[in-house]
């Protein structure tokens, strides 16, 4: 039975609390496919600023959702790639100013119930650790382990500064981390699908913890309640 099993593990948060950087390291410790949700929303926040639509307006963006063909494929480099409309774009919706464009679609109905079904067939497929801010309260309700990782928002903001310097768009701090914050406070006000931990999450600050620590820590966990 071992290594059979399917499962899911949903992994939710606010920007910058490790869920990607862990989600990652731990789907290659266990062989399973990390999924970013993130990065699909950003994809559509992209074709949006491309075609010049206002992110808010939910009737325009509703209107060109049938355009939109997103695939998801990972690559062997272990990166997840996504194409809009055919063209590789796994780098441009890392530009920092996509963040807002994904945060502003990510509040329209129309565009989660467009992802919906992409997301929870991903995880109907093979084992997963998917990532994102409603992962455990609305993608994978049933999901057989949920993390909720937060951090302080300093911490946070440092850790993205240092992601965009080393992508070669680096900001300051101070900006770095009023954005941020602005995009939580969206991300966790909106009507539909808020960021919010599951009731049955396991909540793991990790603004003291390094990197090695919080992986193992959730591999523990996970391993723990999945019975690998
Ligand atoms: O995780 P990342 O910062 O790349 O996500 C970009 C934006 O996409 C978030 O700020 C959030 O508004 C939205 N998002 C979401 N639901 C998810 C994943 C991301 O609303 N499951």
């Amino acid at each position: 039975m071992a290594g059979k099993k399917i499962y899911s593990v949903a992994v939710d948060g606010p920007s910058g609390a490790g869920k990607s950087t862990l989600s990652k390291a731990i789907a290659q410790e266990l062989g399973i496919v990390y999924v970013d949700t993130g990065a699909i929303y950003r994809t559509i926040g992209l074709y949006v600023q491309r075609k010049g639509i206002a992110p808010k307006d939910p009737i325009a963006v509703a209107a060109i959702l049938p355009e939109i063909q997103i695939d998801m494929k990972h690559g062997e480099d272990g990166l997840q790639h996504m194409y809009l409309l055919g063209e590789d774009v796994t780098t441009q919706i890392r530009l920092p100013e996509i963040s807002m464009y994904a945060s502003d679609v990510s509040a329209i109905p129309a565009v989660r119930d467009f992802l919906m079904e992409m997301q929870r067939s991903i995880a109907r497929k093979q084992s997963v650790i998917m990532d994102g801010r409603d992962i455990g309260t609305v993608v994978l309700p049933d999901a057989d382990v949920k993390i909720f990782l937060y951090a302080d928002l300093d911490v946070r903001a440092k850790r993205r500064c240092k992601e965009l310097e080393e992508r070669g768009t680096p900001k300051p701090f101070e900006v770095v981390r009023k954005e941020m914050e602005e995009r939580d406070y969206q991300d966790t006000h909106r009507e539909i699908a808020p960021l919010q931990p599951a009731v049955d999450s396991i909540m793991v600050d990790t603004s003291d913890m390094g990197f090695f620590y919080a992986r193992n820590l959730l591999i523990d966990m996970i391993e723990g309640s999945v019975g690998l």
